[in-house]
């Protein structure tokens, strides 16, 4: 910074090193100040529960919905919030027996899931404590895993595990953890495409036109361009589409048509060069993981 005041000598100033040059250390100090002025524990409260698998009350974390503000959204319509990442206290854990889920489908378990969690999750359960009433993101991966063992070990559907895998997916993205959140990617969407074809309307409170967009966009997001496009294609030309889900298939469908062109040449050269070694993708290695 020193060298930005070079040839301001005559005018007196010849002795600056000393000095604080550096231009925009105010600015940055500004929005330190901002973002310290944060308080998460404003966002999160505590609330009692009575597990339906234990049938003890405990206290979690609830974050206060009427706080929060969406900033934009992901391609696959993850939501991005101003301040804070609510998704990491979207998990209920009982404290005493270990039952763990989604919120929204902490109470819907019946005797004989709950049983299973009893038989299977409760004899090892050790509780953990937190330091704080906020959590990390970490603490959410963590919390988010557990809700999707709790969901093996219940026997829970097809589309419950899938929504598990998706937030997991999400987190990791908020982590910039770019292997994990196509790990856990690739299995939601295994999951939805399971799902889909049941006979219930919905698929986690999604109608079916998301989850086939949703599908669509994690093939993409695998390097499956044909088999996003294969799952965008009855919504490009369906006629009942909202106009704001409409404009992101037309976006989703442009993004696959660039990615081709993109590729196209790549692969006329690798064709040239082609060797008889077969080679395995990073995508490929993903999904290999995710099956087994
Ligand atoms: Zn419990």
């Amino acid at each position: 910074m020193y060298k930005l005041f070079q040839g301001l000598e005559d005018f007196g100033f010849d002795d600056l090193k000393g000095q604080d040059l550096d231009l925009f250390s105010e600015n940055k100090n500004e929005e330190e100040v901002t973002k310290n002025s944060v308080n998460l524990d404003d966002y999160i409260f505590l609330k009692s529960f009575v597990c339906p698998v234990c049938e003890r009350e405990f206290s979690e974390r609830v974050v206060k919905k009427s706080k929060l503000r969406i900033l934009s959204h992901d391609t696959d319509l993850k939501p991005v919030f101003e301040n804070i990442i609510p998704a990491i206290y979207d998990v209920i854990h009982c404290t005493n027996c270990g039952y763990t889920a989604l919120t929204k489908f902490f109470d819907k378990i019946v005797g004989t899931r709950a049983e299973l969690i009893r038989q299977k999750v409760t004899p090892d359960f050790k509780p953990k404590e937190y330091p704080s009433i906020t959590l990390s993101l970490d603490d959410g991966i963590e919390r988010h895993k557990l809700a999707l063992y709790n969901a093996l070990v219940k026997k829970a559907k097809s589309d419950e595990k899938a929504f598990i895998c998706m937030k997991l997916a999400w987190l990791y993205r908020d982590k910039s953890d770019k292997i994990n959140e196509l790990l856990f990617i690739s299995a939601a969407c295994q999951g939805l495409v399971a799902s889909i074809d049941s006979r219930h309307p919905t698929v986690c409170d999604m109608d079916k036109n998301t989850v086939r967009f949703l599908i669509a966009c994690f093939y993409k997001s695998l390097g499956n361009s044909q088999e996003a496009y294969k799952w965008l294609l009855p919504l490009i030309s369906s006629k009942t589409l909202h106009h704001q889900t409409r404009q992101r298939v037309m976006d989703l469908k442009y993004e696959i048509q660039q990615e081709k062109q993109e590729l196209e040449p790549k692969k006329e050269v690798q064709a040239e060069e082609a060797s008889s070694k077969p080679k395995i993708s990073f995508r490929e290695r993903i999904l290999g993981v995710a099956k087994d």
